[in-house]
């Protein structure tokens, strides 16, 4: 692949065989492999998409992954009881409630019932509110992902300017304080819906994030010559041409783009594999006890 490509996916296959050895280790040690749960309800396809590729991923480091599919009618104290009886369950080290649920869940509620030493994808409060402070913690696995994947491409952040685009709990938000942290030392702007001048701001950035759920939003205008420019959309677009009849893209205008940035991420194969593994690490951390002692 070409050098300007960040490849999301080649990073991840290295950092799952880095988990596997692991894995092995523990096995080898007589300490059971680590168990990744997930929480499913109702019939959403992209939902059941994404929990299909994290049980893939468990199997494909040695993990041991169990899925629990209910229906569309469960009530908000069934989930609870179900998060009940996964904070209990000692064989399981983290667990996953697949997003969204149905409306007549309230999903704060369930979400920070999950215990938070076991809320491997960082959603709770007091996950959230560590991360802010620097403490120990679970970092959502799609911010946790670009990290990695700017530290391994070799991407420059200190007293560089970044800019990121969308301000989500999940993407945008711990996006920011993550690369305004201490050894990162960015400079960092958050953009939004409300955002005047939005174009020129991103001109700015020597590094720009986008995660705002806009497919090909990002024009080549909008970047400064040289930027490196991480794109977390994902679009599922219909495409008569491809065998499965549709193609996946980003928030980038990736082929304009591609021409003024210095470095970018495909869509797919740059940040969509590497929030997979990121799951992983923090269910590995979870297994050891690393971030809350067992
Ligand atoms: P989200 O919750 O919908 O948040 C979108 C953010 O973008 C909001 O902060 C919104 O501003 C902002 N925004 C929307 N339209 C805008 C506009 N025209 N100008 C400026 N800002 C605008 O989305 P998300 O969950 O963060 O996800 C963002 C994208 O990443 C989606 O395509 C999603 O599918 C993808 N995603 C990918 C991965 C992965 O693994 N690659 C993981 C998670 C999400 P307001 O706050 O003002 O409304």
């Amino acid at each position: 692949m070409d050098n300007k490509i960040i490849d999301g996916k080649a990073v991840s296959e290295q950092i799952k065989k880095e988990i596997a050895a692991e894995v092995a280790d523990m096995i080898d040690h007589g300490i059971a492999a680590p168990h990744l749960a997930a929480v499913i309800v109702g019939e959403d396809g992209a939902s059941k998409t994404y929990v299909a590729s994290k049980e893939k991923a468990c199997h494909s480091v040695g993990m041991t992954s169990s899925v629990y599919r209910l229906p569309e009618s469960t009530t908000e104290k069934e989930m609870l009881d179900m998060v009940e009886f996964l904070n209990n369950d000692s064989e399981i080290d983290g667990y996953i409630i697949q997003l969204p649920l149905p409306k007549h869940i309230d999903e704060n509620k369930v979400i920070n019932a999950i215990k938070p030493s076991k809320d491997v994808d960082g959603f709770t409060s007091v996950n959230a509110g560590r991360m802010q402070l620097g403490h120990p913690c679970f970092i959502p696995a799609t911010p946790n992902g670009i990290m990695e994947l700017i530290k391994r491409s070799g991407v420059e952040t200190v007293g560089k300017n970044v800019v990121v685009l969308g301000r989500s709990n999940i993407v945008g938000t711990p996006m920011s304080i993550l690369m305004s942290r201490k050894g990162i030392d960015a400079t960092v702007t958050m953009c939004h819906s409300r955002t005047k001048n939005l174009p020129e701001i991103a001109r700015q950035a020597d590094i720009l994030i986008a995660a705002i759920g806009k497919q090909g939003f990002v024009t080549a205008d909008m970047v400064k010559p040289g930027a490196v420019v991480i794109d977390v959309g994902i679009h599922r677009i219909e495409d008569a041409s491809s065998p499965k009849g549709y193609k996946i893209m980003g928030d980038v205008d990736y082929d304009e783009v591609y021409k003024v940035a210095s470095k970018i991420t495909p869509v797919p194969g740059g940040v969509g594999p590497m929030t997979i593994v990121s799951l992983l690490q923090n269910t590995l951390k979870a297994a050891k006890g690393e971030v809350y002692p067992k």
